[in-house]
């Protein structure tokens, strides 16, 4: 993270086939640092070479390397368990190969964590799932090692003490976490500000996005994604509990799920909210 300040507001943007238009897009917001997302979709030949020549020319550095994958559905709760990340057991296979493949483009990126969401990691160890969950984490630690990186599990579909003893479980010190307030929340996993203490020592990064709790009536629903600021994140708490353990990665503002112009509009008003909230920090005023 060379030349990069302490909680540098950064963005997590998706790469699309163009890489010098994406970081384009990434750095109109007046920022040079994200996390670069890898559609499930988007051909890997030829991408180390194209990204590195168009980080290397925009001067930004990517901290992290996200993975999505084909198929996946984020619409509710059934079909987040159903479709997600290395849970389901018939996608299992082409999703440890891909993220390996997106691991080997990072790498020559010099992006030292590859991030994903794992799916939902069954609550119970005694759960058939478990194991097989647990082996696939530490097959892609051990070569996200290889490659020098962590490999990074995003908050949201677990409790944080289910996060931690997954964590425990899997034995291997390079698996960290991506922290996503807004995650906790969406889910009803937990206060996300509470759940910073718990895991804060395996936080390698964080995204800054707001949400509301899931409607209390609808037991499979998940909760609505909100402009930075505008949700159930307390932001001030938030930054306050991200110094106060230590944390001095980038902050990735993290805004889906509406389109442009909107998008952009949200994305400008979340980083001119974090830069005041650093500036009352520098002046030591009470959040
Ligand atoms: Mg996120």
């Amino acid at each position: 993270m060379l030349g990069l300040n302490d909680l540098e507001i950064g963005l997590m943007f998706w790469a699309g086939p163009d890489a010098r238009k994406t970081l384009r897009e990434a750095k109109q917001f007046g920022l040079r640092a994200g996390q670069l997302g890898f559609p499930g979709d988007l051909p890997l030949e030829g991408a180390a070479e194209s990204w590195d020549a168009a980080l290397t020319a925009e001067h930004f550095t990517a901290v992290t390397a996200v993975c999505s994958y084909i198929g996946e559905d984020y619409a509710d709760i059934p079909r987040v368990a159903r479709t997600v990340g290395l849970v389901p057991p018939d996608t299992r296979r082409e999703r440890i190969a891909r993220t390996k493949a997106v691991s080997d483009v990072a790498r020559s990126l010099a992006i030292e964590s590859v991030a994903c969401h794992i799916g939902f990691v069954p609550h119970e160890p005694s759960h058939l799932l478990y194991p097989e969950i647990r082996d696939a984490a530490r097959e892609l630690c051990d070569y996200c090692g290889e490659n020098g990186q962590s490999f990074t599990l995003e908050t949201g579909q677990e409790p944080a003490r289910t996060l931690l003893r997954f964590i425990a479980d899997v034995e291997r010190p390079n698996l960290k976490i991506n922290f996503d307030p807004a995650n906790m929340i969406l889910y009803g996993t937990g206060d996300p500000i509470e759940a910073l203490d718990v895991l804060g020592k395996h936080i390698v990064s964080v995204h800054c996005k707001d949400g509301d709790w899931p409607p209390r009536d609808q037991p499979e629903a998940l909760g609505q994604e909100r402009p930075l600021g505008e949700g159930s994140v307390d932001i001030p708490a938030f930054i306050a509990k991200l110094k106060e353990i230590g944390y001095k990665g980038v902050l990735a503002i993290e805004r889906e799920n509406v389109s442009e112009p909107q998008r952009s509009e949200d994305i400008r008003k979340a980083i001119a909210l974090l830069k005041r909230v650093a500036a009352r920090h520098r002046s030591g005023a009470t959040l």
